[in-house]
């Protein structure tokens, strides 16, 4: 059942009574890492109070540095698990190896496919064996073609809950990290039938671009936005100087969601 490169119908997936794609614009977030307890059930409190749609957290972390953190694996899990058990968020989070799909598998209402895993095809093929919804995220030098194929992967298997997630791509410009391909939305929704959600937090690395690009992801059309948040983000492990505040998130949400309803 090829889905590659349909258009018309557009797909709506349905998390916890939730719905993706279509008409709905969805707000994803939460902090890069799960670092502790407190920090965790936090934020999840604070997004959920402002009407955000999921909770994202790491607790198996893709870095750069083999000598950096690489998240509390299990034990993240759990705060996860506790995290929406207390706010009745579905969990996005991260599969980084097969060997891991088990235990993510009781946590994850959307299971993270990293940037660097893209083109991994026995993860992704693993992961439509499950089932399970799926965002997976542009590889840093991935063309739009690559990413559809990698969603193919997921597809093939009878999976059909796949989100399309653009967060910044390599180009030769050095002043922020990755460069949002913002024109990689109305592509990507000419081309597939899948929800397109859009990633602020990685390309820049800035907290003060986060808002700004999530505006013009939403006007045009992405149908919705994974942002990185925490409530001390000078303490952070990962990804600090990008995460915006926990107590900014209301406001922000506020803002993006108008522009999406002018979109
Ligand atoms: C993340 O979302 O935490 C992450 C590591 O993103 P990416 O795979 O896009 O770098
Ligand atoms: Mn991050």
């Amino acid at each position: 059942s090829s889905n590659q490169f349909r258009s018309g119908e557009r797909t709506v997936i349905e998390i916890d009574g939730r719905r993706i794609g279509g008409e709905h614009f969805s707000m994803i977030a939460g902090p890069c890492t799960v670092e502790s307890r407190e920090q965790v059930l936090s934020t999840a409190d604070t997004v959920a109070a402002a009407g955000a749609s999921m909770f994202r957290g790491g607790a198996y972390k893709p870095r750069s540095s083999p000598y950096s953190f690489q998240g509390l694996g299990q034990e993240g899990l759990h705060l996860l698990a506790e995290a929406k058990e207390r706010t009745g968020l579905p969990i996005v989070t991260e599969l980084m190896d097969a060997r891991d799909v088990e235990p993510i598998l009781e946590v994850a209402d959307v299971i993270q496919v990293g940037a660097r895993n893209m083109q991994n095809y026995p993860l992704l093929a693993e992961i439509g064996r499950t089932g399970r919804p799926v965002l997976i995220k542009r590889g840093l030098s991935s063309t739009l073609e690559e990413l559809l194929m990698a969603a193919e992967y997921v597809l093939k298997e009878g999976n059909p809950n796949v989100m399309l997630c653009e967060r910044g791509i390599r180009t030769f410009e050095t002043a922020y990290r990755f460069t949002l391909d913002i024109m990689a939305i109305p592509m990507l929704k000419e081309l597939s039938h899948l929800p397109v959600i859009v990633d602020p937090s990685h390309a820049p690395g800035r907290r003060d671009m986060v808002l700004p690009l999530s505006l013009a992801a939403a006007a045009a059309g992405a149908d919705g936005i994974i942002v990185e948040v925490h409530p001390d983000p000078e303490q952070a492990i990962c990804d600090g100087p990008q995460q915006i505040y926990a107590d900014d998130f209301a406001s922000y949400l506020e803002q993006v969601e108008r522009a999406a309803a002018v979109a």
